[in-house]
């Protein structure tokens, strides 16, 4: 009895570095269908901005996670607004614990595990020294708690008698949502693939750009994820009130804080920061992007709705090479069934397919810098967890999607 009371608390609770490992006992996950101002209105009456309530949704549904406390006011409120709700998981806890069983700390960084931050970072090195003639380590910016935002470029130097006048820049960004742990990976899988693929249109793909990959844009929120908080999307700074973090996708400055953005520093997902670019995060990368000559492509990997979205995210205004934008996403999401035959949804903006939402990378690059060719995927999914054993299936579909891209500015004449 007593071995095992003592096992029950250490499989709870872990102090790891000062922080109490959240473990979502009791929490419920449900799905909600139905009218989506009835969906606003349930979480408005619920009217909790903390980890008690967690909540994202799409057009056509909403799911939510819900802290033991809440759920008998949230069934009388469905009920109330008409809605539909299937549970998901009874106990959010048995995910979470699920996938840290899984969790090998392997000498060799590999594709079927996800890793802490200094991992990420640890790779992103070694591939630096294996592959000294074409690559080197970038970096992009710093954050809060003293880290700095480190990527990979890869730049294969030219054959004999190519132009030499630069390569456009292709810039992937993920991230930036600490919780979304499979856009990081597919990150690191996709820089893997450019790097030691034996297929010729791969090798090609790695040749034609000058790439400039960073898989965690935010790396604060997502080593918070690993060590206390598997639900944190924000970053890590502190506010005023002593609350922490802001939405480093809402905290970019293009029409800041006008949808989808909370004022409030204590709101658990969508605090927009003090001031547009209030986050060294977004402020710093925001300035190592501006620096970049011929700047082609910008895609920022999200997760999940297994979608393609173009600018912008706050209007259903549609951008002067809107038409391109759509058939070149086009053209990437055809080769994305040559993975995974369930096609993504898009492309299409994020106002139109998904909800408004202001400040985001995407909105800024396209507007301020007037880059021509600018993306967010939502990566595959119905939850954040993805089982790291099938990684590789997201990997291997992003390599195409990244392909199409590609091929589709190819054949219109963008380089
Ligand atoms: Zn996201």
């Amino acid at each position: 009895m007593y071995i095992v009371f003592v096992y029950y608390l250490v499989s709870i609770t872990c102090y790891c570095q000062g922080e109490v490992y959240k473990d979502y006992k009791g929490y419920k996950y449900f799905e909600i269908g139905g009218n989506q101002k009835n969906v606003e209105r349930v979480i408005k009456h619920l009217s909790k901005n903390d980890e008690s309530l967690i909540h994202w949704g799409s057009v056509n549904s909403s799911q939510i996670i819900l802290a033991p406390h809440l759920i008998s006011v949230f069934k009388d409120a469905v009920a109330k607004e008409n809605l539909q709700t299937v549970i998901l998981h009874n106990d959010v806890s048995e995910i979470i614990s699920m996938e840290k069983d899984k969790s090998r700390h392997n000498t060799k960084f590999s594709w079927d595990n996800y890793y802490d931050i200094n991992e990420i970072y640890k790779y992103l090195n070694e591939t630096r020294t294996s592959y000294s003639k074409w690559t080197e380590l970038i970096i992009g910016g710093e954050s809060y708690e003293g880290r700095k935002i480190l990527g990979l470029r890869i730049n294969t130097p030219y054959e004999q008698g190519q132009r030499e006048t630069g390569k456009p820049v292709f810039f992937i960004e993920a991230g930036i949502h600490a919780r979304e742990w499979i856009a990081p990976a597919v990150a690191t899988y996709f820089i893997n693939q450019l790097l030691t693929s034996d297929k010729p249109d791969v090798a090609r793909l790695r040749d034609q750009f000058d790439w400039r990959i960073f898989p965690t844009v935010n790396p604060d929120g997502y080593h918070y994820t690993h060590i206390a908080d598997r639900f944190w999307r924000k970053t890590r700074s502190k506010s005023n009130n002593g609350c922490r973090g802001a939405d480093p996708n809402r905290n970019w400055n293009y029409n800041w804080g006008q949808h989808s953005s909370s004022d409030n520093p204590c709101d658990y997902q969508t605090y927009a920061g003090s001031e547009p670019f209030s986050e060294v995060e977004t402020r710093t990368l925001a300035s190592y992007i501006s620096g970049i000559d011929n700047l082609l492509f910008y895609v920022s990997f999200h997760s999940f709705a297994t979608l393609l979205l173009v600018p912008y995210s706050d209007s259903t205004e549609h951008v002067d090479n809107y038409d391109e934008l759509v058939s070149i996403g086009q053209k990437a999401l055809d080769y994305g069934t040559r993975v995974n035959k369930e096609r993504y949804d898009g492309p299409g903006t994020a106002a139109e397919t998904l909800y408004k939402a202001s400040g985001g990378s995407m909105d800024w690059v396209r507007y301020k810098l007037n880059t021509r060719l600018v993306y967010t995927f939502e990566l595959r999914g119905s939850s954040f967890h993805w089982p790291a054993s099938r990684i590789w299936e997201q990997g291997e579909e992003v390599t195409q999607l990244m392909l199409g891209l590609a091929d589709g500015a190819q054949e219109l004449g963008f380089f």
